[in-house]
């Protein structure tokens, strides 16, 4: 027999199929196997059984060894990870890696091994109670109690009985003790009994609509608090009794404890949770628990959409518009098309779950390509919180220099003195670094491109990440003529003081990446803040995920504008987003809520349409603006990548692709809208330097786009990393 046998190396050189035969026993397709690579041994995929080879059989070396007790890969995954490879343009070896964890390669886990006591067959329990001396009372117990149990962990039989009387009775013959791999189930002690609730009518139509549309995919358009998780819940629920299987994705696992209760409560161990923060022990347990069908739902971030469940019946992307579905390493996939993929395959459904929906996403789903399931009310008749929008330009003007606005600072001692809770939101990215105007609102913008301008330290100037544009630093707004800049905000901790001077008996918890490094820090903090042992959560984009908080009744934004003029054509997307996200954490419960919106652009549209609640004003005209400055989903940006430890390398690489680039630009001008080689934004990053040839496509370009992969990936130089990403969030 022959196998086709992809190696364990993700390298362009070694990516292709290679022939071994093998003679001992059966090799099945999926199989991980080992074999001989050149002078060294390698693992390896089988992606084909035949009979014959077109080498000549003295060409064809053998399989070492099957690694596995069971294929690892299955003939969905393999069409998956085909399918990968040819999209992203990656070795077959790099896309099969995405289906495994990386724990079984190279084999590094070690079964975790629990020992179990039995009584032995043969003698009845009663002959051995007889058999005991007079006064042998825990060791008659004991036989007693593993009559009725059968089968009981030693760990547990020491603790009751005390280890002595089970080695007694081991050596006597009664009882043996057996040893089996064990399950690490993580996260068990999150059992928690569920409450039933009685759906809403909304939640009855959502889930009646998507269970019986024709289409793959469905949009559900919730507000905040309108109950969309029950509505999962329900659906996964109706999967599971078809004997499917489910894969839910969240943004964050770690953000998203809620969720994982209700889950398990609902679920009990059939949910398995892939979380990047398991042990590498735990997380193996957790694949083999769904690869076996022990578990039937997957829950986790991005790459749980890689789970190894057979008979899919459904896939859930909850809040479908967030950042982290993009993967931003090789492979540099976008997980609904992998979820659409998975779906075709298995002939499943899909739901994308958002209160603020991606631009692309709703345009699909208003041209009928989707399936649209709305719920415009919160649970319960609850009102959606009130937004007092603060001007900060009148703020300077009456004196007030500080972070917070009479406002804020008044709605926190409200707060305070009734006992209820707040959540302070800061945004705050690296490497952007906006100008604007504290007085007037002006904000430094490129001519070309209509994106705001990012300030470089180095050279001090001012730069256009969309087309490299360079101007010089302004001294005075061109405006008003004030001096008052700001282009380099102030950090959480400073924010957290400030409250403490304001508040000094405020509780104060502070989450962004500083506190939240260890594999529990979001559990923790959240945690905490749950259960109400702090007055006020101050933190970045994190506290605006999907928070469940009954007594939060204010939401202060502080600068509202910051993330409308980071250099991202999304900005204003991603600004509507976040205003709503982290406005519908409050006011959830009986309490009504409050939302102190700081900005310095009141009459901004997309702050203006959030602060309203209305998300198609602001999906019509965002729509209308990329259609005008031709950015997705009216155009397709791609960026190849550049970079070397060696300047004078990276460079001459650069040279090649770009040659090889405009000759494509020249024969097919008519689908460019932008196309230039430049340098990075940021020139050097971990010690490499970074060159770009960046453009924009438009029309039909699904051919153009190949070609454009394929002339930048055939340069090769092994100190140079070439790549290319579409439509990328971040430009530096
Ligand atoms: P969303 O994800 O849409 O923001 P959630 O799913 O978090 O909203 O639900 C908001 C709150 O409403 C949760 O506390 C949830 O337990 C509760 N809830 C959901 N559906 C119902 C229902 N039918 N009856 C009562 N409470 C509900
Ligand atoms: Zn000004
Ligand atoms: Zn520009």
């Amino acid at each position: 027999m022959i196998a086709e046998v992809i190696v364990d190396i993700a390298h362009s050189e070694v990516d292709r199929v290679f022939d071994y035969n093998f003679k001992n026993g059966e090799v099945r397709l999926g199989d991980r196997v080992e074999v001989p690579f050149g002078k060294m041994k390698t693992e390896g995929f089988v992606i084909r059984v035949k009979s014959e080879s077109s080498l000549s059989p003295e060409k064809i070396k053998g399989i070492i060894r099957v690694l596995d007790e069971f294929p690892v890969l299955s003939e969905e995954t393999l069409s998956i990870a085909k399918y990968i490879k040819d999209e992203y343009h990656v070795p077959f070896a790099a896309a099969l890696r995405l289906f495994i964890p990386a724990e079984l390669r190279g084999g590094r886990v070690k079964d975790k091994v629990v020992s179990y006591a039995v009584l032995k067959d043969g003698i009845s329990p009663f002959e051995m109670v007889a058999s005991l001396r007079k006064g042998s009372t825990a060791q008659a117990n004991l036989i007693g109690y593993l009559k009725d149990e059968k089968k009981v962990l030693t760990s547990v039989i020491g603790e009751k009985f005390g280890y002595q009387t089970l080695k007694k009775l081991e050596e006597r013959g009664f009882i043996e003790v057996v040893r089996e791999k064990a399950g690490r189930v993580p996260y068990r002690e999150m059992l928690s009994f569920s409450k039933t609730v009685s759906l809403s009518d909304e939640q009855i139509s959502a889930i009646k609509g998507i269970e019986n549309t024709d289409k793959t995919v469905s949009l559900l358009f919730g507000v905040t608090g309108s109950g969309k998780t029950e509505v999962y819940l329900r659906i996964i629920n109706d999967v599971l009794k078809k004997r499917k299987t489910a894969i839910m994705l969240v943004p964050e696992i770690a953000l998203t404890p809620q969720m994982l209760k209700q889950l398990r409560a609902r679920f009990g161990d059939s949910v398995s949770i892939l979380h990047s923060g398991l042990s590498v022990g735990e997380k193996y347990d957790e694949w083999i628990r769904l690869k076996t069908g022990e578990a039937k739902i997957a829950i986790g971030a991005r790459s749980a959409i890689f789970a190894p469940l057979s008979d899919l019946g459904l896939i859930i992307i909850d809040e479908e518009h967030d950042g982290s579905y993009d993967a931003e390493s090789s492979p540099r996939y976008k997980t609904i098309d992998i979820a659409k993929k998975r779906a075709e395959l298995s002939k499943c459904k899909i739901i994308l779950g958002s209160a603020t929906p991606s631009i692309d996403t709703f345009d699909r789903a208003l041209s009928g390509e989707y399936y649209l399931a709305e719920m415009k009310n919160r649970i319960n008749g609850k009102h959606l919180p009130e937004f007092d929008i603060v001007d900060m330009r009148k703020e300077i003007k009456r004196g007030n220099n500080g972070i917070f606005s009479a406002d804020l600072r008044e709605n926190i001692a409200e707060v305070l003195k009734n006992g209820n809770q707040a959540i302070i939101f800061f945004n705050r990215r690296g490497y952007s670094r906006q100008v604007i105007c504290r007085e007037c609102g002006y904000v430094a913008k490129c001519e070309n491109c209509d994106i705001s301008l990012n300030y470089h330290k180095d050279g001090n100037v001012l730069k256009c990440h969309y087309c490299g544009a360079t101007y010089k630093m302004i001294k005075a707004c061109p405006e008003c003529g004030s001096v008052n800049l700001s282009y380099d905000g102030a950090g959480t901790q400073k924010i957290v003081d400030e409250i403490k001077k304001l508040f000094p008996t405020a509780r104060i918890l502070r989450m962004d990446n500083d506190t939240t490094s260890t594999k529990e820090g979001h559990f923790k903090i959240l945690k905490e803040f749950s259960d109400k042992k702090a007055d006020i959560l101050v933190g970045t984009q994190m506290v605006a995920k999907g928070h469940d908080f009954p007594s939060v009744t204010l939401v202060g934004i502080l600068d509202a504008d910051m993330s409308l003029y980071f250099s991202d054509y999304r900005s204003n997307e991603r600004t509507y987003q976040l205003i709503t996200q982290v406005a519908g954490r409050c006011g959830r419960a009986d309490k009504k809520g409050i939302v102190v919106l700081q900005t310095y652009n009141p009459d901004n549209p997309t702050i203006k349409f959030s602060v309203s609640y209305d998300f198609k004003g602001f999906f019509e005209r965002e729509k209308a603006v990329r259609k005008f400055t031709g950015f997705p989903p009216y155009a397709l940006i791609l960026r190849i990548m550049i970079e070397s430890k060696d300047d004078e390398k990276a460079l001459s690489a650069l040279k090649e692709v770009y040659m090889k680039e405009k000759e494509l630009f020249d024969k097919n001008r008519e689908k460019f809208l932008f196309f230039n080689k430049m340098k990075s934004p940021v020139k050097r990053l971990n010690g490499k330097f970074r060159y770009q040839v960046l453009m924009r496509l438009h029309g039909d370009y699904r051919e153009l786009k190949n070609a454009v992969y394929s002339a930048a990936l055939s340069e090769k130089n092994k100190d140079v990393l070439i790549y290319v990403e579409e439509n990328p969030s971040n430009l530096f």
